[in-house]
């Protein structure tokens, strides 16, 4: 068998893995392991995963169940998706004591996602301490934004004590997507400007010169830029300080509100866009009028970005759709782009249409701007920086 990684990505209540071959690209097992530190009921078939060590003892039986156990995956390292870099952290790098002194300093930046990622990095050391573990940033990607892109219009010296900038996430997707856009259309990377809009339950876009990013619109946090399935994206600031002045709301009510209650849970109830279409076509009326009003708010701001991107990048070679939504919502994707053609930006509503789960065209042959689908591979995106590490 040929080298493998393990890919862990930590949440608070929850471990997701996949082993992958970082040379062929195949993914070998994967899987999650959730509702970590949850109770059962006593009659419940499921056994309770009391904490994160007990998650991955969990994964280790699932590899061993499936005929990979972890003597035979030949596994050269662990790598690690962490949220939050902060301003000095974005190579991918070894885990040591000092780097996670490092990433408890950066807490602060990312209490959602970082605190589980460093619990999961400990763990993972004391569970496989013979194996280098690789931490690989979401921030990473964006790390050289241009000052313009990245830089909030306030107080300067704030902006500076604090590490406040637009940091931008879901980096190792859209870097990996943006190279399979250029591998796709056979062009050398330097010579695209690109915009991909990576749609999942997180969602964010980004533009992209060259396979240098200029833009993205997530910030400090994954919380700006686009409608998500639970966050908000987008608010006016006033809004936060609104509800804390006036309507009595901690900033722990404000900040679960953003992340848990809003985007299209909040306008609706729903994240899935399965069961947003159903109720949009045959819901009750308040079903439909609040599935709609949600759907009709997300394509909006989808729009507004892509609009923004395109004054950026003055023109788009390629724009690329990809994550949960963006990969198979053909709804979405032609009412993202409608009305464009005047941008040189067109679909073909039968290449729209067909479902497909590998990488492909759905713009017209010869239109000026080419639109793809892509799926995307963060997993893998992740070993193959892991392997990069490891050959120095
Ligand atoms: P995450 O950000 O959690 O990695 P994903 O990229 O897996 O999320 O996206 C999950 C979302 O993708 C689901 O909530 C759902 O809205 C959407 N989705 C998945 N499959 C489909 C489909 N066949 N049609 C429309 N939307 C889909």
């Amino acid at each position: 068998m040929t080298r493998s990684v393990l890919v862990l990505n930590t949440g608070s209540s929850s471990v997701k893995y996949s082993v992958v071959q970082p040379d062929s690209g195949a993914t070998i097992a994967d899987g999650m392991v959730d509702r970590i530190g949850e109770e059962v009921e006593p009659d419940s078939e499921r056994e309770a995963v009391v904490d994160h060590a007990a998650a991955l003892q969990v994964v280790f039986d699932s590899l061993a169940e499936g005929g990979n156990s972890l003597d035979d995956l030949r596994l050269v390292a662990v790598g690690h998706r962490v949220v939050h870099g902060g301003p000095d952290l974005y190579r991918p790098t070894v885990v040591d004591d000092a780097m996670i002194a490092q990433l408890e300093r950066l807490a602060p930046l990312a209490p959602l996602h970082n605190p589980p990622a460093i619990l999961g990095l400990e763990v993972a050391r004391r569970a496989l301490p013979e194996l280098p573990h690789i931490a690989v940033f979401d921030t990473a990607f964006f790390h050289d934004l241009p000052p313009a892109a990245a830089t909030y219009a306030i107080d300067h010296e704030i902006a500076a004590e604090w590490g406040i900038r637009r940091y931008g996430f879901h980096g190792t997707s859209h870097q990996y997507v943006s190279e399979q856009a250029a591998d796709f259309l056979g062009a050398p990377l330097e010579s695209l400007s690109q915009i991909v809009l990576h749609l999942g339950n997180g969602a964010s876009a980004s533009a992209i010169v060259g396979g240098r990013p200029v833009e993205t619109s997530m910030g400090l946090t994954p919380m700006e830029g686009l409608v998500m399935g639970t966050r908000s994206g987008d608010v006016d600031p006033g809004v936060i300080t609104y509800l804390w002045r006036t309507a009595g709301m901690s900033v722990e009510d404000i900040e679960s509100m953003l992340n848990r209650r809003s985007g299209m849970r909040g306008l609706c109830g729903e994240i899935d866009f399965r069961v947003i279409r159903q109720r949009i076509e045959s819901g009750d009326e308040s079903d439909r009028g609040a599935a709609q009003l949600a759907y009709d708010v997300y394509i909006h701001r989808l729009r507004k970005y892509i609009g923004a991107y395109l004054a950026v990048l003055g023109t788009a070679d390629v724009i690329t759709f990809t994550a949960g939504v963006g990969e198979n919502d053909a709804a979405v994707r032609r009412d993202a782009l409608s009305g464009l053609s005047a941008f040189g930006i067109e679909l073909d509503e039968h290449l729209n249409d067909s479902p497909a789960k590998t990488a492909r065209r759905i713009s017209p042959d010869g239109s000026p701007t080419t639109v793809l689908v892509i799926p995307t591979n963060e997993e893998l995106a992740i070993a193959r920086a892991c392997t990069q590490v490891l050959a120095g």
